[in-house]
């Protein structure tokens, strides 16, 4: 992408609406656009980010076994009323009538609408178990719509909901999410902690809601200091595997971890104090087993191997990839600007021409976005008429991960210079040597 050709529009002043660091730095970086309170658009860099993180979202929910489909976001409220949600949901829940003045509503979540899709078709033990996801848009109405993507009222979800004939099954449900969750906030290089969550009536230690360590998280969180460098599971691990994965869920819930509305405070300061880890977090994800509370009323039930008929077992798994973005600059980011872990990171290269019109210097840059272009290295070329202290700044502020500068004096004994954002490491080298490095 070339970019005076791309729809890039940069604030040069600090808007003073933002109040944490990840909502001014998207501002700046000419990612979002407030369209309403807790409403906002996503301008094309923001775009890409939010594309790349549903991206990394479906291959762990893929792997893991669970299926995506997906689901409007326009529901009826008889639906809910079924439930008995209808009534109990509240002010958060956006209603909406008709032209025929039939009561309909936006999502908020999608547990009613999945148990009817589930038990149109599925009747039996034989059927299970089965997963469904869908990434979609959410609308709540917070009361304190505020920190740009953190808590907006629209914001994307990836919901998924299980079905399991037995709370055994369910279990081992929840744990396929639980590791899958632990890969997918891995891969764009957070560190998640799984905390133990409000599981409500059914109770049973399952829901667990993850954390990742920010100080403008809105949550206070406790947790042993191991959590910091305990393994993520590989990529090869076998889902199937009914012990394994309950093997990695007991070490992974093994030392303590709670969000304030849960905090032990007698547990925690059985802790030895070096292993405290008082800190502040923001909730990227929340898993959660509820049993037959759905399937009960709305009647979804299946067969059994013996013959009975019985509601089914299911639980939900949210994930935010909208807040996401939010999270993950408060994760990583410095004075200049955001520093994208590269799995998420709009673009993997920025070519900066710092002397546009030099013969050597633009044909060097052309070179260089042709060459990475043509392998499929994602590149964002500065080719605009612009001074060299403006296109560091910049390339400062939107974080892509390598620059490449490129300018007369360097290329005078034939090198430009490699920079990596997230060290600030410089090094000089030909055109040929940058090509293989980014290449990679
Ligand atoms: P919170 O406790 O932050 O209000 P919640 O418990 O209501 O969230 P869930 O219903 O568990 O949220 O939603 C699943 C995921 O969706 C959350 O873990 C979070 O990542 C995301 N999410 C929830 N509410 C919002 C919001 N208002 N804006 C952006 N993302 C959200
Ligand atoms: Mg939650």
């Amino acid at each position: 992408m070339r970019l005076s050709r791309y729809f890039l529009p940069i604030l040069r002043e600090t808007p003073k609406e933002a109040e944490v660091v990840s909502h001014r730095l998207m501002l700046r970086a000419g990612m979002l656009r407030q369209e309403a309170a807790g409403i906002y658009a996503f301008l094309p860099l923001g775009f890409r980010v939010l594309q790349k993180i549903c991206r990394i979202v479906r291959e762990e929910q893929d792997r893991s076994g669970a299926i995506e489909l997906l689901m409007p976001t326009i529901q009826s409220a008889d639906l809910w009323r079924e439930s008995g949600r209808y009534d109990a949901y509240g002010k958060e829940m956006l209603r909406i009538t008709d032209r025929h003045d039939r009561e309909m509503l936006y999502g908020p979540t999608n547990e009613e609408m999945i148990t009817e899709i589930f038990r149109a078709y599925v009747k039996s033990y034989k059927d299970l178990p089965l997963n469904l996801y869908h990434i979609q848009w959410k609308f709540r109405d917070e009361v304190r719509p505020r920190f740009g993507l953190m808590r907006g009222r629209e914001f994307l979800m990836k919901d998924a909901y299980s079905f399991d004939v037995d709370q055994a099954g369910a279990r081992h449900s929840y744990n396929k999410m639980f590791v899958a969750y632990l890969r997918t906030f891995a891969r764009m290089g957070l560190k998640s902690i799984p905390m133990r969550a409000e599981s409500g009536p059914i109770g049973g230690n399952l829901s667990h809601e993850f954390i990742i360590l920010a100080s403008t998280g809105e949550s206070e969180v406790f947790c042993h200091k191991d959590y910091l460098d305990m393994p993520v599971p590989p990529a090869d691990v076998d889902f199937d595997d009914v012990a394994g994965l309950q093997r990695i869920v007991d070490q992974w819930t093994s030392r303590y971890a709670a969000t304030a509305d849960m905090h032990d405070v007698a547990a925690f300061n059985d802790i030895p104090p070096d292993q405290r880890v008082s800190a502040r977090g923001i909730e990227v994800g929340h898993i959660f087993y509820f049993g037959t509370k759905y399937s009960a009323p709305m009647k979804a039930t299946v067969a059994t191997p013996d013959g009975r008929e019985v509601p089914v077992h299911s639980g939900s798994y949210g994930i935010g990839p909208s807040r996401l973005v939010a999270a993950i600059i408060e994760a990583s980011h410095d004075e200049s600007g955001i520093i994208w872990p590269e799995p998420v990171a709009p673009f993997k290269v920025m070519i900066l021409n710092l002397k546009r019109g030099d013969a050597a210097t633009d044909g060097a840059c052309e070179r260089l976005y042709r060459d990475l272009s043509a392998q499929g290295v994602e590149t964002l070329y500065d080719d605009r008429d612009e001074r060299p202290g403006a296109k560091f700044a910049t390339a400062d502020l939107i974080g892509i991960p390598w620059q490449v500068l490129v300018g007369p004096r360097g290329l005078a004994e034939g090198k430009v210079e490699v920079k990596h954002r997230a060290s600030g490491r410089r090094e000089p080298m030909s055109v040929e040597a940058a090509l293989a490095l980014l290449a990679r």
